[in-house]
């Protein structure tokens, strides 16, 4: 009886050991994002890991959380697990509606919207992938209270882990930096920094998040790890907003690219793949992260999938629009 015992505990020890050391090799080669750079912070004008070294990530936007084309469909586990294993993203956006001007958002349907908002930030800490919090709204400084109540949960439910970054207004639209946008910024930011001291906040920009410039003139002050949010559409965009780009940087503010399209800024029209490549080069040079908009099937310019496109994910190539085929390739091929 005690041979057969000794036997047993020998044979279990072998096993476990071999499922160790399988386990071992299997995380070298499946080491995520998050595991190797750990928590981001700013430093000057850029983003860097834990370790001090500049990086810049790619990935992907996902559409409105509401009804909105039905984009909320694809916030699944499914699909943020397909765009890590075949478009190698590392960052996921997640643009939860808070806008007052729509009817099924987030101010009128918290449950709605948090719970697929959450969903998708719960795959992305599982996943191993950066994920940002957006405010989706063009009008947040109408909300302010709205907005503090929000991030201070999200703050107390994920700001210790390293993943999240906090993007805490969209889109403002023709609006004052100094007298609208800055003072929204400061509530909302002393309100995460009261719960979480750290994560990366971003912040919006007047004209759809197109004025860095002229936020790099006046910028926030007394908060680290702070970010300002610069938006292109490369159909519309050309060398003027990269201007706008560069002197922001040469301020010394960090940009992340929470949002750009290869097509115009109204989310239509054609793929300008030359005025993308432009931008590209401008993104790698000056390690701007960045999020292509937007994973949804909805019939225009912008989408990455084609109408009727499975909520599922793992799409072939015949299932990408133009504009998803060019952003999964910069996006695949971006890396550290
Ligand atoms: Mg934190």
């Amino acid at each position: 009886m005690r041979s057969i015992l000794l036997v047993l505990l020998v044979f279990i020890s072998c096993n476990s050991k071999k499922n160790l050391h399988k386990s071992d090799a299997e995380n070298k080669y499946n080491t995520s994002v998050v595991e190797t750079n750990g928590a981001l912070s700013i430093k000057g004008n850029k983003v860097v890991n834990n370790k001090g070294t500049e990086v810049s990530f790619a990935g992907n936007s996902l559409f409105w959380s509401n009804n909105y084309y039905r984009g909320n469909g694809f916030y699944n586990k499914h699909v943020i697990s397909s765009l890590k294993e075949n478009w190698n993203s590392e960052i996921i956006r997640i643009p939860m509606t808070a806008d007052p001007d729509i009817h099924d958002s987030y101010l009128f349907d918290k449950e709605t919207n948090q719970t697929k908002l959450e969903k998708v930030v719960d795959a992305c800490l599982e996943l191993g992938l950066y994920v940002i919090i957006d405010w989706h709204s063009h009008k947040a400084e109408d909300n302010e209270q709205e907005a503090i109540n929000f991030f201070t949960e999200m703050a107390k439910k994920y700001g210790h882990h390293p993943n999240i970054i906090y993007e805490i207004y969209n889109e403002p639209l023709k609006v004052s930096w100094d007298d609208v946008i800055k003072p929204y910024a400061i509530s909302v930011i002393a309100a995460i920094r009261n719960v979480d001291p750290d994560n990366i906040i971003v912040v919006g920009t007047p004209h759809w998040s197109q004025d860095v410039d002229n936020a790099s003139e006046n910028p926030i002050v007394g908060y680290k790890n702070i970010a300002y949010t610069l938006h292109f559409y490369a159909a519309s965009h050309e060398k003027w907003l990269m201007n706008k780009a560069q002197k922001a940087l040469d301020n010394g503010v960090a940009l992340i690219v929470t949002e750009w399209g290869s097509v115009e800024a109204d989310g239509g029209g054609e793929v300008d793949p030359l005025s993308t490549k432009l931008w590209m080069d401008f993104m790698r040079k000056n390690k701007l992260t960045h999020c292509n908009w937007s994973i949804n099937n909805k019939d225009e310019g912008a989408s990455a999938l084609k109408p009727n496109t499975n909520t599922d994910g793992n799409w072939s190539d015949d299932d990408l629009t133009v504009s998803g085929k060019l952003a999964k390739k910069y996006i695949s091929s971006w890396t550290n």
